[in-house]
């Protein structure tokens, strides 16, 4: 799934997020953020499939664990740089 084009705002995605939500981590209703499941600067997207509630006190654990992950994936060789030079494989296309 694409972003479409009506794209929610990111207070309203912030809003669907966090509203009535508890922190994935620990289960607390206070002091809830955003929390990007693949992070923005690894092509992560503004969209709730990618989203999820985080409590303030947890969000920098959970932070370096997405970015963790993120990076294992990024490792793995389904982009095949070198054996497909003409051909950019999907995964490349940045949404920003
Ligand atoms: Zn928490």
């Amino acid at each position: 799934m694409k972003q479409s084009p009506d794209h929610l705002s990111w207070s309203t995605l912030s809003a669907l997020v966090t509203g009535g939500a508890v922190c994935r981590a620990c289960g607390s209703h206070d002091d809830l953020v955003t929390h990007h499941k693949l992070p923005r600067r690894m092509g992560g997207l503004d969209v709730l499939e990618n989203l999820e509630p985080v409590c303030r006190s947890c969000h920098p654990a959970v932070e370096q664990d997405a970015v963790a992950e993120a990076e294992l994936t990024w490792e793995r060789p389904e982009w095949p740089e070198r054996r497909r030079p003409r051909r950019p494989p999907p995964g490349l296309i940045r949404p920003y």
